[in-house]
């Protein structure tokens, strides 16, 4: 079984605080992998340092089968990701972002950009500028934004927030679009139970900055569901 994602011990402190505290998990090729916990579990902490956003404390990151050190981070370009509340030229079209972005990024495929629009339901309203989208409509284009170079490796902190449940079913179905059309591994956080495990292979639950379980979602019985809905309560 290939891994695209692997960390042994990683570990990441604030101020003498550990954020997150020897987390060793491994995300496998293909799979949806779930990070479930409650506000300040260390999930979006473990994201930044998996894309280098933030440097371990300590700890190891392998990525698609190679060691990640301080001088070498070669893989960025294999990752698409949302880390944060996704940031738009609001004056520019959907287009016109996507636009700058394959440019950023050094990829020149003219059908990706339509592709990614429609596989989100944007294409439509491509040529709007996006000061008119909703907060919906610019998660999905962050997701857009993140397919449109056909990563390996989907990253997306907390992709459901703010949205009602008609966004929140549209985002399952595209993920599972994402995997099983795509073969795109996906990593995903949430802190609600029954979000991740409608979609994930593999649920990891943090709490505290540690990784407490990581568990295949064949594995999953009615015991451990209620064990995690403990340890991932609010
Ligand atoms: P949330 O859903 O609230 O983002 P999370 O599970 O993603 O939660 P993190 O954002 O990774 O959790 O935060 C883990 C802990 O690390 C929290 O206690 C947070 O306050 C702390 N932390 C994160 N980033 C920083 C920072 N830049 N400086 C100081 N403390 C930080």
């Amino acid at each position: 079984m290939v891994h695209i994602v692997k960390t042994n011990q990683l570990t990441r402190t604030y101020g003498g605080k550990e954020a997150v505290s020897n987390v060793s998990m491994s995300v496998k090729q293909g799979e949806i992998y779930g990070m479930l916990g409650p506000n300040g579990a260390g999930k979006t902490t473990v994201m930044k340092m998996i894309t280098n956003l933030v440097k371990p404390t300590a700890g190891e990151i392998e990525l698609f089968g190679e060691r990640i050190t301080d001088s070498s981070y070669r893989h960025l370009g294999r990752m698409g990701m949302i880390i944060e509340t996704p940031i738009f030229y609001d004056k520019m079209t959907a287009h016109e972002n996507l636009e700058l972005h394959c440019d950023y990024m050094g990829y020149h495929n003219k059908n990706s950009i339509k592709e990614a629009l429609e596989l989100v339901n944007l294409n439509a309203i491509d040529k709007k500028p996006v000061k008119e989208f909703s907060l919906g409509m610019k998660q999905r284009l962050g997701i857009a934004r993140a397919i449109t170079t056909k990563p390996e490796l989907l990253i997306l902190d907390e992709p459901t927030n703010g949205l009602d449940p008609v966004g929140i079913k549209e985002m399952r179905e595209l993920f599972s679009v994402l995997s099983k059309q795509f073969g795109m591994t996906i990593l995903v956080s949430s802190h609600i139970l029954g979000e991740i495990e409608l979609i994930a292979d593999t649920i990891a639950v943090m709490n505290g900055g540690k990784l407490l379980q990581e568990v295949p979602m064949e594995h999953i019985t009615r015991q451990n569901t209620e064990y995690i809905e403990i340890t991932t309560r609010e």
